[in-house]
């Protein structure tokens, strides 16, 4: 399930199969799209997609080429009129855009600042169009973010790392075009890695900016999916996790579709499935998503009650053994339930299933004794958060509940789980303080392999 978040299906490209043009896009699984505005007309025509379809949705606004073409007084009641559209989700496309200067940049200017004022008597997110003045904007929206709450997407993304860090520090969703799929575009590529789960999403921009497949074409909200597999390649994601990222975040800006936010015990990321064990844990990690978030990729792991075995084993049978591993991981240490591990890995083993477990290494300290020759023949592969390169740091990071030098009981633990357990990783964080130099000497002397996380991403 994709959603199209930026197509002007109005547009005279269209008039001959814009019909067609919907259930196609439907049919390739984009399953919602937002229609959005320039002028009062297209925002009207947009509203009348949104009527005809059940499937679109619209947005109105006032395009800032037309600044220098409008009466203040005459546009803003029709858009606020407008607005009461059960289906208008949003005010857009406004901005900035002095690439083309259509309009001169102070007409642009007074709109803009008119086009935010309304979004916030209104309620409604905004969808923002720049080029080539994003320090107005940024100047402008921080201007107006002290008179009220401001909510939006960065259409069209292709700025640079500063532009992208200072839009995300306003809390602006991100949302990318076919141009991330353009052979040229690795600089923008980079920047699709560097956009939180929480503030991406996807659109087409149609009749503009065909993916590279179909460049030189009128493109259509279809062309969407070349678009999610770009992004999901960059992002060492499926196309699938893309998608419930990328629904999920229209869900939160633009309150819709409706998607399921119930609480998960077993949840599929990329082609692993894993096992949200326990919500308690041992550490309390400054960094730890659990403190910020409900949601992983796009899943609710925020499980009110630790799970049963046999729910978890029938919840995995239901994905019917489309999957590579199974992770005992979660918002919590896994090793906290160390019999549930063992009677679900039991079952899951009879089947020939390949296990890991995510832990922070804390096991022997929480059952005060040795427990890895419990595990053996039962675990394949254990990846152990490390995190740190020594016990101030650690101590200062992940906060463990326990006395004494922790740091150095992790060691000690994987030295145990390297007799017992096939393969053992640990993980660092990329945070400044961090020694990584010392970080590849500690996993060279424990012989395992290492691997850097981002300490702001999740799963
Ligand atoms: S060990 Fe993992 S679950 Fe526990 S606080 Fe740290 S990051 Fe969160």
């Amino acid at each position: 399930m994709l959603v199209d978040t930026h197509a002007h299906l109005d547009f005279h490209n269209y008039h001959e199969d814009r019909d067609a043009v919907i259930e196609r896009a439907y049919k390739s699984g984009v399953s919602h799209i937002i229609n959005v505005g320039v002028t009062i007309e297209s925002s009207r025509l947009s509203i009348e997609l949104a009527r005809k379809f059940a499937h679109v949705y619209a947005s109105i606004g006032i395009h800032p080429h037309e600044a220098s073409q409008i009466v203040l007084q005459e546009v803003l009641p029709i858009l606020t009129d407008y607005a009461h559209e059960g289906k208008v989700v949003a005010l857009g496309e406004v901005g900035l855009d002095y690439y083309r200067t259509l309009a001169s940049p102070e007409d642009q200017k007074k709109l803009f600042r008119e086009m935010l004022r309304l979004s916030q008597n209104l309620s409604l997110p905004l969808i923002l169009h720049v080029r080539d003045s994003y320090n107005d904007l940024f100047t402008i929206l921080r201007e107006e973010l002290g008179k009220g709450p401001l909510k939006g997407v960065l259409h069209c993304f292709s700025g640079d790392e500063r532009v992208l860090h200072e839009a995300l520090s306003l809390g602006l969703f991100i949302s990318f075009t076919g141009q991330v799929t353009y052979q040229k575009n690795d600089m923008l590529r980079k920047l699709v890695s560097l956009v939180p789960d929480e503030r991406l999403l996807l659109e087409t921009d149609s009749p503009f900016l065909s993916p590279h497949v179909h460049r030189g074409k009128r493109n259509e909200p279809s062309f969407l999916c070349e678009t999610a597999r770009c992004i999901a390649d960059e992002r060492h994601l499926s196309v699938d996790d893309v998608g419930r990222i990328t629904t999920l975040n229209c869900h939160q800006l633009f309150g819709f579709p409706d998607v399921a936010v119930t609480p998960k015990a077993v949840y599929k990321i990329r082609n692993s499935l894993y096992i949200n064990t326990t919500t308690h844990c041992t550490n309390e990690c400054s960094f730890c998503a659990r403190f910020f978030d409900d949601f992983v990729k796009g899943h609710n792991v925020r499980i009110q009650k630790d799970p049963n075995p046999s729910a978890v084993l029938q919840d995995i049978d239901t994905f019917e053994g489309d999957f590579k591993e199974v992770v005992f991981c979660g918002f919590g240490e896994p090793f906290i339930r160390l019999d549930f591990i063992k009677e679900v890995s039991r079952q899951l083993k009879k089947k020939g299933v390949y296990i890991r477990i995510d832990t922070n290494g804390h096991g022997n300290l929480i059952h005060t004794r040795n427990i890895l020759p419990e595990l053996k023949g039962l675990i394949d592969e254990l990846c152990v958060s490390l995190n740190t390169h020594n016990e101030v740091l650690y101590r200062k990071i992940c906060r463990p509940h326990f006395e004494g030098n922790v740091f150095q009981e992790v060691i000690s633990f994987i030295h145990e789980a390297k007799k017992v357990i096939p393969h053992i990783s640990i993980t660092f964080l990329d945070l400044p303080d961090v020694d990584i130099g010392e970080m590849e000497k500690i996993a060279q002397t424990l012989g395992v392999a290492s691997r850097m996380r981002r300490f702001n991403s999740v799963g």
